[in-house]
């Protein structure tokens, strides 16, 4: 099943080539007033199957919505630093994942599916990072990779746009807009091993990445296990998977779009300078190396 958020926090069903299946009224509200229906429906989620879900709902045209972030309010979002070895080699890293734990991205860096990253200052670089995105269902604390994929609900596109430099990576990615995710939910049923997905990132009509998640060093059953050591992941909470190698600077009119396959549409994003202010810190020369420019 593909849901997605559209509109003012309408949760719909995609199907077809152009359909959404508005299901907005079969979402209850009670103790968790104040969520996004999506991050509601995760939390209520009791298996229903997608006829009993979208009986007697309206169908409407999907080119007529508003598509949202699927998840826009997420307890956290937690990423993987270095995960694909030739992403470590081209930014010089000694370390990868296994050395480096996770970062947090800030929630409120997400963003839209077609809306546009602000690049927040004009003497950084900006760079593109495509990246699986894994969405959780139910409530994981020390749970071992065995029992991992049963506590995800499903998987979606996710850019983790970056600031190069030496200041702390919650820092350089946690800017206003820096995580779009989209343009849907797929569920974990329907989108079958999340370590055989091919993911491709063009940043201006510009293949920039092309690998598979086969190539995580750490798959996505590995790295949900590990989370949860640190951290109880709560439903609807993102972790994202790490970016392959062709990471490259973004700039003013730049489109970025990520493909994934078996989530079935692209997510895109467009790229602007507009408000860009010089940077507030001195990291700018520090840090990991990323590759020059094409
Ligand atoms: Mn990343």
């Amino acid at each position: 099943m593909k849901l997605a958020t559209f509109d003012d926090d309408r949760v719909g069903i995609v199907v077809g080539d152009d359909g959404i299946v508005d299901i907005t009224d079969r979402i209850g509200g009670s103790a968790t007033d104040g969520w996004s229906r999506m991050r509601r429906l995760i939390t209520e989620w009791n298996g229903s199957d997608e006829a009993s879900l979208a009986e007697g709902a309206p169908l409407l045209s999907l080119s007529a919505v508003t598509l949202r972030a699927p998840v826009p309010d997420p307890s956290k979002i937690l990423a993987a630093p270095v995960n694909y070895r030739d992403h470590q080699s081209e930014m010089q890293q000694q370390w990868h994942v296994s050395g480096l734990g996770f970062f947090l991205k800030a929630p409120s860096s997400i963003a839209d599916p077609g809306s546009t990253v602000f690049l927040p200052y004009h003497d950084r670089r900006f760079d593109q990072e495509g990246e699986l995105g894994c969405v959780i269902g139910r409530r994981a604390h020390r749970v071992s990779p065995e029992d991992a994929l049963s506590h995800v609900f499903g998987f979606t596109g996710a850019l983790d746009i970056t600031m190069r430099g030496g200041e702390d990576r919650s820092t350089r990615k946690s800017f206003q807009t820096f995580t779009p995710l989209g343009p849907w939910i797929v569920t974990a049923d329907e989108f079958g091993s999340p370590d055989d997905v091919d993911l491709r990132c063009w940043v201006s009509g510009d293949l920039r990445q092309e690998a598979n998640t086969r190539d995580l060093i750490w798959g996505v059953a590995r790295l949900v296990s590990y989370a949860s050591w640190i951290s109880a992941l709560e439903p609807g909470d993102i972790l994202i998977t790490g970016t392959p190698a062709g990471v490259g600077p973004l700039a003013d009119g730049d489109t970025v779009r990520l493909e994934l396959a078996r989530l079935g549409a692209p997510l895109e994003v467009t790229v602007s300078d507009s408000g860009a202010v010089a940077s507030h810190t001195d990291g700018k020369d520090r840090g990991p190396v990323p590759p020059p420019p094409r």
